[in-house]
């Protein structure tokens, strides 16, 4: 029977396919010997896993009560039971006796009492006892997951036209996806502007986040249809349904077609105004779709993406590869390289062990933070594109800046790094590449004045920007109607940015997520910013918005909206200057 679950649109388009379920923790689970005076360790190791798996249910058991009232209890009652479970049972005090008496890791501990408590259940035959043992698997699976840090499983050996299903998927999850075979995901948890929704976008997979009940309703085969526009999760659809969506499917096909004519277009207001359209970029796979799309460069790229999926950090020689190849592609456009941003929902294994927990917090060390703490990767990133900037136009961009000295710091740095490399005898720009801040922290918007006398460009990263404004957390699905890019409080923080930068001649973009929705390009125009950066499938139609448009309207409609306390009502102002073509 036909099943529909709502939840975000965060990837546009129709994807049609079968399920197929993401299975959580399984892992290879090796026995190995603790020293004594690492037993502590050892326990505080499970205790923080135990942490991480009772935050997950308790995240799916807010979620459940969106569901009607029946399915809500039901789902309700059995995540409790987990919960329960989590805080003192059997199985977890057996896992800490273990790791004291035999003095293994977490993980053998954790399956030895398993397979003890397992054995216990076979001896009898019931079939409440039976439903008891899944529970318990379930429990330690989720465990064993967070304590083996690996949830991420390759998605390459899928059927074609597979359509994910999952509790979550990290943002390194989701690039290992290949559109070639999956037509679409959708998870419980993650939030509109999360990294993964940026990758969906990116990889042009319709996703849809935040459906609450999608696991345990959907089965691996069923028939899927994901709606990225709407946000609907469509499960063995009718035919009627079917004809419905293959219908939309066929016009959203003719619709790209009919833009790509405006490729080699310039961007032009109809006043005469020109607009840089430019590519943000996570992974080295997107270039045809950036060429492709008439991308003016690349305005962003978010270099954290090569340090995902692998054990070790990336050399200087495979960086140097992936710019080179990368301005080759792009012949004399330029390629903006954003230094490691690793942090809040985009973690790296590598990193992980070095700096804990406060790598995955988004106050805590990330971004430029990061990279000045541990010069060797900065240098190896620096190295790397400096070599590069042999082939092509190199701009460097720090994240997370946050006061002057975070540039100051990066740049004297790079002086150095430039020297030696001098030394060394090698090649490289003279002058060196122009090196520029993300503004995305409120207190840098502010200081932008005098952040702009010691940088050579800003990029708006509106998206954390928002975030860190209004206190709402990207990834987090229960906060998404608050997190609003027009707030007030966030576009003030926009213009301020934008005319600090013109105050005092330096380049101004922004590459945020509202550069890519034709929403908001009649205000970003208004504040004063020609440049944007956005997912490369974007920018047909943000072409075509500003074709249509006049730059001095722009300015006067924005004028207004600058004038309101209400994002309501700024939204109203905007959509209505939309609706009547942006005259
Ligand atoms: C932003 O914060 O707006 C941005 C562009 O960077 P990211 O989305 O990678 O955090
Ligand atoms: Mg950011």
């Amino acid at each position: 029977m036909e099943q529909i679950f709502d939840g975000l649109g965060v990837s546009g388009g129709i994807g049609f396919g079968i399920a197929h379920i993401r299975e959580s923790g399984v892992c290879e689970i090796n026995e190995y010997c603790i020293p004594t005076d690492h037993i502590d360790d050892e326990l505080t190791r499970l205790e923080n896993a135990l942490e991480k798996s009772r935050n997950q249910l308790s995240k799916l058991r807010q979620k459940a009560n969106q569901l009607p009232p029946a399915a809500a209890e039901e789902l309700g009652f059995l995540l409790d039971a987990h919960l329960h479970m989590l805080k003192g049972s059997r199985l977890v005090r057996g896992v800490n006796q273990h790791i004291r008496d035999y003095k293994i890791n977490a993980e053998a501990a954790l399956q030895h009492v398993l397979d003890e408590i397992s054995e216990g259940f076979k001896a009898l035959d019931d079939a409440y006892i039976a439903s008891r043992q899944s529970d318990v698997h379930q429990v330690a699976a989720r465990v064993m997951r967070n304590l083996c840090e690996e949830p991420h499983q390759p998605f390459n050996d899928l059927p074609d036209n597979s359509v994910i299903i999952a509790e979550e998927l990290t943002p390194a999850d989701t690039a290992l996806m290949n559109p070639k075979t999956v037509a679409g995901f959708t998870t419980v948890l993650g939030g509109p502007e999360s990294h993964t929704a940026i990758m969906a976008r990116a990889l042009g997979l319709p996703a849809v986040l935040g459906a609450a009940g999608v696991i345990g309703a959907i089965n691996t085969g069923d028939s899927v249809i994901i709606d990225g526009d709407a946000g609907r999760v469509i499960v063995n659809p009718s035919d009627k349904t079917r004809r419905f969506y293959q219908r939309r499917a066929i016009e959203n096909e003719e619709k790209n077609k009919r833009l790509a004519y405006l490729k080699d277009r310039e961007a032009l207001t109809s006043d005469g105004v020109k607009v840089t359209l430019k590519a943000n970029m996570e992974l080295p796979v997107e270039i045809d779709n950036i060429i492709n799309n008439g991308a003016e460069g690349v305005g962003l790229l978010r270099s954290e993406f090569m340090y995902m999926n692998r054990d070790s950090l990336p050399d200087e020689h495979v960086q140097y590869k992936i710019f080179k190849e990368l301005l080759e592609r792009l012949d004399g456009k330029p390629l903006t390289v954003r230094t490691l941003d690793i942090g809040g929902d985009k973690t790296a294994k590598s990193l992980i062990e070095d700096f804990g927990n406060s790598i995955c917090s988004p106050l805590g060390m990330r971004g430029i933070r990061l990279s000045l703490n541990r010069p060797d990767i900065l240098e190896t990133q620096y190295r790397a594109l400096l070599r590069a900037g042999q082939h092509g136009p190199v701009k460097i961009l720090l994240p997370m800046v946050t006061s002057i000295n975070d540039v100051r710091q990066a740049r004297l740095f790079l002086q150095q790094v430039a020297d030696k490399m001098r030394k060394e005898g090698m090649d490289i720009p003279d002058p060196l590449p122009p090196l520029g801040a993300m503004i995305e922290v409120p207190g840098a918007a502010l200081s932008a004045d005098a952040l702009a006398r010691v940088c050579d460009f800003f990029a708006i990263g509106s998206n954390d920007l928002t975030m860190y404004t209004l206190a709402t957390d990207r990834a987090d699905e229960q906060v998404a109607h608050l997190f609003d890019p027009l707030h007030p409080a966030v576009l003030r923080l926009i213009q301020f940015t934008t005319q600090a930068a013109l105050r005092n001649n330096i380049p101004v973009s922004l590459c945020g997520e509202m550069a890519g929705n034709p929403r908001f390009t009649a205000l970003l125009l208004g504040l004063g910013i020609r440049d944007l950066s956005m997912s490369a499938s974007n920018i047909p139609k943000i072409k075509q918005r500003i074709l249509e448009m006049a730059e001095q309207s722009a300015v006067q409609r924005a004028n207004i909206i600058m004038d309101q306390t209400d994002s309501g009502r700024i939204a109203m102002l905007l959509d209505d200057f939309s609706d009547r073509g942006g005259f």
